[in-house]
């Protein structure tokens, strides 16, 4: 029979799939000989079952209760024991952290008879058992029992007015506790459930269900976690913050998740419980303030924090409680950090000798690359600072100030850029985090929910901004010279400095692009990215190249180190002015008019391949022949049939545009005439095309064409194209590749034949995922997307990541009959996917030569290609 429980000595740190993250972290400081609590973990798999079947694991019941008595028996009480009760914590845990989104409750085990004896082990401490007692309450009321938590704190606020929750004395908390127990009754019908193993039961079936919970639901598809990993729980010994002065509850981090500077760095907050911190309800107080108040513990806790650097080798962050001067390990874990302090932390623990390049290569993502590709504020620029909070998360960002996260979403549904405005945030509040440009907060510190969940968004955020006066029922704050700001005026923020700024700020390009594109690294961040990218860029199979289609493009492509050009699209080359010649062999009714027509756009061509072939250096240019709708070159028919309809002087011309457009007209362009079929119809256009790449690649010394044909799916329609093409380039003595894109299902699953008459392939996985799907790519992501990924349907979009399962079976496929048909048959991509982290990934994988992709995407794509050699296994700092 399945094993569901495990007692914090059996697990360890890689049993995250089954214990969760928390779980697998305290058995791992168990066994390290850490002071932590005694406790046991529920694994996911109950959890799993449970949600699937409604119920728990046969068995389960039994286990929990049979590592409870060994709890009580270690801890010599029972749980809820009316003279001396042992109270436990019961806390959610999945494989990926997911900070604030799921459920806890703590105090398990107090009752009307279980508080005064709490009260006694506390020495008589009567205010701290009612406090404890009032805190069950409402945590379990809103946790468990599903009621609005505003009830329970709008009863705390009206009871303390404008005196701190520790100003409350223990008749006023017994009081709470009446009124409390008042809402249960009102809100449920039942009263507060005063068994202390039924609170345990209901405690963790309410954990379990928090895995479903909505704003879980949407951190999780942000995040992209799985959706079906399911929490484990965690039932821990209670030890208690809130005894008084001499104790207290704190968050740490190893070493500065915003900067990776090593250093002191966390809140602490006196007499408190755990969730006090996060939720930002009183100001902590720095960490390092710690030192004077109990030197004791804050030495233990740096020797602890040094021990967990060396021992998991990288940033770890912490929650530690502090119960009458004795120091006790709540939680660990590889800590999330901002992108540039990844790169730092990276480089640094190579330095200090703890891990290897390889694995500094593993510890950053092309995602958080891109992130600092972010632009930043222009240094010279006027700007008017109004406060200054903490630099939480980095980045520039510029937008309309809105009170509430209802607003955010509401404006940028309409296309605003917003600034959300909080005093702080809390779990609710996801939704328009996500919407918003950056977060400001006038409360809370760096490890504030605000901050924690913006740094693992990579949103910019501004939190604790105490000089801000927010007021979000009047929806404006107020600046420090009566500065107000009301919703809808602009603010800027920078999240890098904690600046806030009235107005639009202007921002400029990052270091890190200017390194990319060819400045000396500087500062440490660049120096690591330098670092990291020769490293990834040695370690690399997969070729990059960029998508790029006249010579600036290229050229930046090149410094930012595109071995090629994957996809030069010749559509692009031919609108502007000559979209009239295009126009012209349209209409074309002779082989005469038609021959004009090409003979004019020729030289035109040439030119624009000779500007990319010297950009490109003699590097390999891919240039795919013409390929959407001709149609799309022409006038719009309702424009034209209007103008026809009511202008006066319609000329001959007209008329026969008109018509040509009518003819052209077509219900599913995409799937119409289009890519090689364009070319087999309009006699002369392909040829123009190849004569002018021939003419040009003689011209320029070294230049290195390919020539690509779009939309095949027959073989038959490649060598009717190819033989022409072969033809004119030996004409002109250049020798160029002659290969296919693999955008239609039909051609993956013939590649064994398309690939006796192609020397490449490239996949089109744009067109190939609309295929595949039957999705049209121009219509579906703005319309019913949203729904598909409310309803799981897909985590994430398969235009954004390749669907491995469907079109990445197609791309196998293609992979391995064209190889089989022709060995040194060479292999890309160029569809959006080419710079997107995980496809790189599966390019990788599948052994494609390279991946081909916008140019600022080139140095994700490197990285990824990079990381994708070195690590089969994943990283661990999701
Ligand atoms: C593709 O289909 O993936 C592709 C690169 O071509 P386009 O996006 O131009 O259709
Ligand atoms: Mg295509």
């Amino acid at each position: 029979m399945a094993k569901y429980v495990y007692d914090f000595t059996e697990g360890n740190r890689n049993l995250k799939d089954l214990l969760g993250g928390k779980g697998a972290n305290l058995a791992e400081m168990t066994n390290l000989g850490l002071p932590v609590p005694p406790g046991f973990t529920i694994t996911t798999e109950a959890c799993r079952h449970y949600l699937a079947e409604g119920a728990v694991p046969d068995g389960l019941d039994q286990e929990v209760a049979e590592h409870l008595a060994a709890l009580e028996a270690q801890m010599g009480r029972k749980l809820g024991q009316a003279d001396d009760p042992l109270l436990v914590s019961v806390r959610s845990g999945a494989k990926f952290s997911m900070p604030g989104m799921m459920e806890t409750v703590l105090n398990i085990g107090l009752n009307d008879e279980s508080v005064h004896g709490l009260a006694k082990q506390a020495g008589g401490n009567e205010r701290f058992a009612w406090d404890s007692y009032r805190r069950l309450i409402q945590m379990f009321g809103k946790t468990v029992l599903d009621i609005d938590g505003d009830l329970f704190e709008h009863a705390l606020d009206a009871l303390k007015g404008r005196r701190q929750d520790t100003d409350l004395d223990a008749g006023e908390l017994q009081q709470l506790v009446k009124t409390y127990k008042g809402i249960v009754r009102e809100q449920t019908g039942q009263d507060f459930p005063t068994d202390p193993r039924e609170q345990m039961r209901l405690a963790v079936m309410a954990v379990f269900d928090s895995w479903n919970a909505p704003r879980a639901i949407l951190y999780r598809r942000q995040e992209r976690i799985p959706a079906d990993l399911g929490t484990a729980v965690n039932i821990m010994a209670m030890v208690f913050g809130n005894y008084g002065d001499d104790s207290g509850t704190g968050v740490a981090f190893t070493r500065d998740p915003g900067s990776g500077r090593q250093g002191i760095y966390g809140d602490y907050l006196q007499n408190a419980q755990g969730e006090d911190v996060v939720a930002g309800i009183r100001n902590t107080i720095p960490l390092e303030e710690l030192e004077r108040i109990d030197k004791h513990s804050y030495d233990e806790l740096l020797r602890i924090m040094e021990t967990l650097e060396n021992h998991y080798r990288d940033l770890c962050d912490i929650e530690f409680t502090i119960e009458r001067g004795k120091l006790w390990m709540l939680q660990t874990r590889v800590g999330k950090r901002t992108a540039a302090a990844a790169f730092c932390i990276a480089t640094q623990l190579v330095d200090q000798g703890l891990i290897t390049m390889d694995e500094a290569v593993t510890r950053v993502t092309g995602d958080q690359l891109a992130q600092l590709m972010f632009p930043r504020f222009d240094d010279g620029a006027d700007k008017k600072k109004i406060a200054k909070g903490m630099n939480a998360s980095p980045g520039a960002a510029v937008g309309k100030a809105v009170f509430s996260s209802a607003r955010a979403i509401e404006l940028a549904e309409q296309g605003e850029d917003v600034i959300l405005v909080r005093r702080e945030t809390n779990p609710d509040d996801l939704a328009g985090m996500i919407a918003a440009r950056g977060i400001l907060t006038s409360r809370g510190g760096k490890t504030s929910h605000a901050a924690v969940v913006a740094r693992g968004m990579g949103k910019t955020c501004v939190c604790g901004a105490e000089e801000l006066e927010v007021n979000t029922a009047e929806k404006r704050f107020v600046a420090p010279g009566d500065v107000e700001v009301r919703e809808g005026d602009v603010i800027s923020i920078d999240g890098t400095t904690g600046e806030v700024f009235l107005g639009e700020v202007p921002v400029v390009d990052s270091a890190v692009v200017e390194y990319f594109e060819g400045a000396e690294p500087a500062d440490e961040l660049v120096k690591a990215v330098d670092r990291i990218m020769r490293h990834a860029d040695a370690a690399r199979r997969l070729g990059v190249r960029a998508n790029a289609d006249n010579p600036e493009d290229a050229a930046r492509s090149r410094r930012f180190g595109a071995q090629g050009i994957g996809l030069c699209r010749t559509e692009h080359m031919f609108l502007g002015e000559r979209r009239q010649l295009v126009e012209d062999l349209v209409l074309a009714s002779t082989d005469e008019e038609r021959q004009t027509a090409l003979d004019a756009l020729e030289p035109l061509q040439k030119s624009d391949f000779i500007g990319i072939f010297q950009a490109m250096d003699g590097a390999p240019v891919t240039i795919r022949l013409i390929d959407p709708p001709l149609h799309e070159f022409l006038p719009d028919i309702v424009d034209l049939s209007v103008k026809i309809a009511t202008s006066q002087d319609v000329t001959e011309k007209d008329r026969r545009l008109l018509a040509a457009v009518k003819r052209l007209h077509e219900q599913n362009p995409m799937l119409g005439l289009r890519g090689v079929r364009l070319g087999l119809v309009i006699p002369g256009l392909f040829a123009m095309q190849v004569r002018a790449i021939a003419q040009a690649a003689a011209e320029v010394p070294g230049a290195h064409p390919e020539i690509m044909i779009p939309l095949v799916a027959s073989v038959q329609e490649l060598e009717a194209v190819r033989e022409e093409a072969v033809k004119i380039l030996a004409e002109a003595g250049v020798e160029a590749l002659i290969g296919t894109m693999i955008e239609v299902p039909r051609a993956a699953l013939t590649a064994g034949q398309i690939a006796e008459a192609a020397e490449f392939f490239s996949f089109g996985t744009n067109d190939l995922t609309q295929m595949a799907w039957g999705f049209s790519r121009d219509d579906v992501e703005a319309s019913f997307f949203s729904r598909y990924l409310d309803l799981g349907i897909f985590g994430v979009s398969p235009f954004e990541t390749l669907d491995r399962e469907g079109v990445g079976r197609l791309v196998e496929i293609a992979v391995k009959e064209g190889r089989a048909a022709r060995p040194d048959l060479h292999l890309g991509i160029c569809g959006e996917h080419g710079g997107d982290p995980d496809s790189v990934h599966f390019c990788h994988e599948v052994g494609l030569d390279y991946v081909s992709c916008s140019p600022f995407r080139i140095p994700v794509a490197r990285l990824e290609a990079g990381r994708a050699a070195l690590s089969e296994s994943e990283s661990d700092t999701r």
